[in-house]
């Protein structure tokens, strides 16, 4: 890189060196990771990273702001016609200030929220008990069945009993397609809002390669941009015009989602928007429209079933058996390993996953039985079906050869020298 930093601040440019050989040396399976591609890391550095501009186009609080506001609508707009929605909001700094700025817009402290137990899939941000948002709303919990899928009774059970305000269909490690017409049906008896976070999984309903919430009757939905949608870091909430239920008297309908939703980012959650993220989000949300990221999407789903396949040919277990998505659970609980070990042990041949719990897992937290392994990143460097073969296979060797220091030190230089053959992105 030649930045002047090499004369200014040679440490930060020695960490930076060493950060673009980690990567490009080593193999990115962390399901929610991936790269920008160089246009849009280039645009994050643009002059937009100079302005304030708290408010919202044509409705600022400073001034100087004819080309914010054309940025922004451009993203808001390119954002709407993408995902289908009526509103978009693109201000929240990341997926979990969306998310409480969304709790914020449609509760009120003590309601009631269901969502996914995080044991089984659901995300931290979904009321675990380590969050403040845990104490301001009542977050309670459905689970999945023993095969690793929804237990849409229970769904139903707890929504006749607690009578959510919210119901949210969401997760982080959950290898499904999630069935939005279940979830509509049952939140139709409680006059439930409906509120998707499809975080992981925004850029294979971007492509309409995953089912987009929206055609099913969900109010609201919010994707982080840095994950499969390979964006900037940061996050959409998008959403329908309004819920009106006559069984409630006025001032207790949800009049108006996106207005509550603009209003809860700003000025309840936040202050000036991010607006050189916001630029390159709106170049990011072109990049989606286009054949090579549709390709990408779908390459990603085709490599994720394969690796599923190829693991399960091996001889292990996946929660639920498989995959619909970018992501495949390794199960360990009956085994001798632990997802902790297993990552470790990946750790040293340069493959990057994440230990994840599994549905009732016996194992405590920090060594819970599963192993999340995600598709996305390698398929953005070029891996297609035959490399993906052949990451199974270094992910069974190097598990096979959990103690065997030698064995593991050649496979790293085996993925090294596999990971030369495709670049990471970058803007050099
Ligand atoms: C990643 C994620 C978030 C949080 O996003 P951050 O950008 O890390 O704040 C929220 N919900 C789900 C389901 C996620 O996977």
């Amino acid at each position: 890189m030649s930045t002047p930093l090499s004369t200014t601040d040679p440490e930060i440019r020695t960490a930076i060196e060493n950060e673009q050989r980690r990567q490009s040396e080593g193999m990115e399976l962390i399901a929610s990771e991936n790269y920008q591609s160089p246009a849009v890391l280039a645009v994050q550095s643009s002059v937009f990273a100079n302005k304030y501009s708290e408010g919202f186009p044509g409705k600022r609080y400073y001034g100087g702001q004819e080309y914010t506001d054309t940025i922004e609508t451009l993203a808001i707009q390119r954002a709407k016609q993408l995902f289908k929605s009526d509103h978009a909001n693109v201000q929240a700094l990341s997926g979990a200030a969306a998310n409480l700025a969304f709790y914020s817009a449609v509760m009120q402290p003590g309601d009631t929220i269901l969502g996914m137990d995080l044991t089984h899939g659901g995300h931290l941000t979904h009321g675990a008990p380590v969050t403040f948002f845990s104490k301001v709303f009542n977050f309670q919990r459905y689970k999945t069945l023993p095969n690793g899928k929804i237990d849409f009774a229970q769904v139903r059970d707890l929504a006749r009993e607690l009578n959510p305000k919210v119901i949210l269909a969401g997760f982080s490690a959950y290898p499904r397609e999630l069935e939005y017409d279940k979830f509509a049906e049952i939140a139709k008896e409680s006059w439930a809002i409906l509120y998707a976070d499809i975080s992981h999984i925004g850029g294979f309903v971007a492509t309409g390669i995953l089912k987009n919430p929206f055609d099913y009757g969900f109010h609201a939905v919010m994707t982080t941009t840095h994950k499969s949608l390979r964006w900037p870091r940061g996050a959409l909430l998008l959403s329908k015009g309004t819920v009106s239920n006559p069984l409630k008297k006025p001032e207790d309908t949800i009049e108006h989602i996106p207005t509550r939703i603009d209003r809860a980012v700003f000025p309840w959650m936040q202050g000036g928007p991010h607006m050189n993220t916001i630029v390159a989000i709106a170049v990011a949300l072109k990049e989606a429209q286009t054949s090579s990221f549709f390709d990408y999407a779908q390459q990603t789903l085709v490599n994720a079933k394969l690796l599923a396949s190829e693991l399960l040919a091996y001889g292990y277990t996946l929660v639920t058996g498989g995959t619909d998505n970018h992501m495949v659970i390794v199960d360990f609980s009956w085994t001798q390993r632990n997802g902790a070990i297993a990552e470790r042990t990946l750790d040293k041949i340069g493959i990057s996953t994440s230990k994840s719990t599994i549905p009732d897992d016996p194992n405590p937290p920090f060594r819970p039985s599963g192993l999340r392994i995600g598709m996305p990143a390698m398929t953005t460097r070029g891996v297609k079906e035959s490399w993906t073969k052949k990451i199974a296979s270094f992910i069974h060797q190097a598990l096979l050869a959990t103690n065997d220091e030698e064995k593991l030190a050649q496979l790293r230089e085996e993925v090294k020298e596999f990971c030369g053959s495709y670049p990471v992105p970058s803007i050099r």
